[in-house]
């Protein structure tokens, strides 16, 4: 998806589509997520939301510093505004890529053993993750410092 009349992030900053406001300035939006993520009994886990910044980058490393660190000072300060009011047992920060071209940050309260829990619960059990040869992760630590 390109810039402009595609992102239905750059149509809300642009106030061509309604959203609920949280937070507001020159280089960052906060809204409230229209879908909020329910326990397996239906109820809401209320209080997630989104950090956007107002230029539309479709990866983190394509915001300057000073864009990259506003995004996430006012992340932090919706974490603690959604821990605040809805007394989560955590906040947990996701950088959901893949499924727009306009990245943002997504803050979901989360409780114990609900849908978040469990993912990050179950990914310890299944086999995405394995203990690494210690040559393998020489290598990637060799190649993230040099580059
Ligand atoms: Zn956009």
């Amino acid at each position: 998806m390109a810039k402009g009349d595609e992102c239905f992030f750059c149509k809300v900053i642009a106030g061509e589509q309604g959203c609920r406001k949280l937070y507001e300035d020159e280089a960052v939006l906060s809204i409230l997520d229209r879908e909020q993520m329910t326990s397996d009994g239906g109820e809401f886990i209320p209080g997630r939301c989104l950090v956007l910044p107002k230029k539309h980058v479709s990866q983190l490393y394509d915001l300057e510093d000073e864009e990259c660190g506003k995004l996430f000072v006012i992340a932090k300060l919706m974490a603690a505004k959604i821990n605040q009011v809805f007394n989560p047992d955590f906040v947990t920060m996701f950088f959901p890529c893949q499924h727009t071209s306009h990245i943002h940050i997504v803050l979901q309260p989360s409780v114990e053993n609900d849908p978040v829990d469990k993912v990050f619960k179950d990914m310890r059990l299944i086999t995405y993750f394995k203990l690494a040869p210690e040559e393998l992760l020489d290598d990637m630590a060799r190649r993230i410092r040099e580059t």
